[in-house]
């Protein structure tokens, strides 16, 4: 790579703090908000996948494990030796291939938690690779961070199994709040971090590089693997690996990369047991080779159609279907719903440029949810005129009706004559003025407060 590529943060120099910065509970809820801005109010309402979904302001793009091990194979980070399969017979031959008495079979989907949920399979013979690799290869697997329908597994990773010695968490991403690159780290690995930051915070420590030019400094070094705890013979290997993962980061335009766990093997090297690399959308356009590996198979099929439709739509688990211009607003009418007890089953922001086209695309969205009971539309008609959203709703509920109570709160720009619109349509649709009264009317219809 060229050193030309580091000018994307050109003046970090003098502004991150150069010092490691112990996780004080204020430093925590700072660390969770890098991964939800402006939601911190979200905590209920699947908050990790929406903060992972609008982490930059859009959609961000995930990569499989093993991909994601390719790429620090090429920057030296040190991972498994392995291979990707897609049938059993293929999983037995790299497993032959690499020799060996200890396997371990993993299934390839965007989502961690797969050790719990029986996606990673200790294996000590082909035998039990090819029954590994039966059991999970054309299956879904549900693990807590994929959703309740689980995602589909096309693949598996099977790779030589190491004996851990032990496990820490390490990761690299673009620091919102610190505008730069910050290292986070923990001795506590192979748990999830958000869990490591409630019940120990002091057990993780962030520590903000200088500048994204100079690599990885000696003090940065030694602070991480000070507060891990590594021998002082595996500084060095140590060293080279934090500067891979820098180098990971820079060159795909990730904007997090995570090993949860890094591994201290019995023979005391350090290997990344697990990849998690995420790509900044906006940059993807110059990395037609990442961009490839996208696989939409692991997306939600109602959000890959939002997409389409330019809706800025996530799917959640509740039952109120919310309709809202501005994301401002739609996660104030999210927050708002559940105060009011309820629990939204999307978040969909129509753009302040909602035509009947978007509205009626929106429909179609909530009719193929089968757990939608209610639908709430609140529109602030700021650039938007309400009788023209109120003629989109009314166009979009003739061509295909809901069957659900429609709730709808119209305010600002000729909100009166929207509001006339949708009485004079003889619509089922309830117009109501008041936002909290809305509100409260949608958690009534869907079926009262949970
Ligand atoms: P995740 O659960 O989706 O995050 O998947 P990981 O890749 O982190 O694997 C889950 C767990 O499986 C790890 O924390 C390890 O405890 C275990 N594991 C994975 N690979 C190996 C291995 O090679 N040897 C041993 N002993 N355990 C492994
Ligand atoms: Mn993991």
């Amino acid at each position: 790579m060229t050193r030309t590529r580091y000018a994307r943060f050109p003046d970090q120099a003098n502004r991150a703090h150069p010092q490691a910065v112990a996780l004080t509970p204020t430093a925590v809820s700072e660390r969770r908000s890098i991964f939800e801005p402006r939601l911190a109010s979200l905590t209920q309402i699947g908050e990790n996948r929406l903060a992972a979904r609008t982490h930059h302001g859009t959609v961000s793009m995930n990569l499989h494990e093993y991909q994601a091990k390719a790429i620090f194979a090429r920057m030296g980070v040190p991972i498994p030796s392995g291979s990707v399969a897609h049938s059993p017979d293929e999983a037995v031959a790299i497993a032959q291939k690499l020799g060996g008495a200890l396997w371990v079979v993993k299934a390839q989907i965007h989502a961690g938690g797969r050790g719990k949920a029986g996606g990673v399979k200790l294996c000590r013979s082909p035998a039990e690779v090819r029954a590994a690799a039966l059991a999970l290869i054309g299956t879904r697997l549900r693990t807590h961070q994929s959703g309740p329908d689980g995602l589909p597994v096309s693949a598996v990773l099977v790779e030589g199994g190491s004996a851990i010695a032990r496990e820490f968490y390490l990761s690299l991403l673009v620091d919102r709040s610190r505008e730069c690159l910050s290292f986070i780290a923990s001795p506590d690995g192979g748990v999830e971090i958000e869990t490591v930051a409630e019940e120990h915070p002091d057990r993780i420590v962030t520590v903000p590089l200088p500048s994204a030019a100079s690599g990885v400094p000696g003090y940065v070094v030694r602070i991480l693997a000070g507060r891990l705890g590594l021998p002082r013979d595996l500084f060095p290997s140590f060293e080279k690996l934090l500067a891979g993962l820098q180098e990971s980061l820079l060159t795909t335009d990730a904007s997090l990369i995570e090993i949860n766990p890094l591994i201290m093997t019995e023979s005391g090297t350090l290997i990344a047991l697990d990849a998690k690399v995420t790509l900044d959308d906006n940059a993807l356009f110059r990395h037609p080779d990442l961009a490839a590996l996208d696989d939409p198979s692991q997306r939600n099929p109602a959000e890959e159609e939002a997409e389409r439709a330019g809706l800025n739509y996530v799917a959640l688990d509740g039952d109120i279907a919310c309709m809202v211009n501005g994301a401002g607003l739609a996660m104030a009418t999210m927050d708002l719903i559940q105060l009011k007890g309820g629990q939204p089953a999307n978040f969909l922001d129509v753009g302040g440029d909602a035509t009947a086209g978007r509205v009626t695309q929106a429909f179609h969205l909530f009719r193929s949810n089968p757990k939608v009971r209610a639908i709430f539309v609140n529109i602030f008609g700021g650039i938007v005129r309400c009788d023209l959203i109120a003629e989109g709703l009314i166009t979009a509920m003739r061509e295909a009706a809901p069957k659900v109570p429609v709730i709808v709160r119209l305010e600002g720009t000729r909100a009166e004559e929207g509001r006339h619109l949708l009485s004079q349509s003889g619509l089922p649709i309830e117009a109501i003025a008041g936002l909290a009264e809305a509100a409260e009317r949608a958690v009534q219809a869907a079926g009262g407060a949970a």
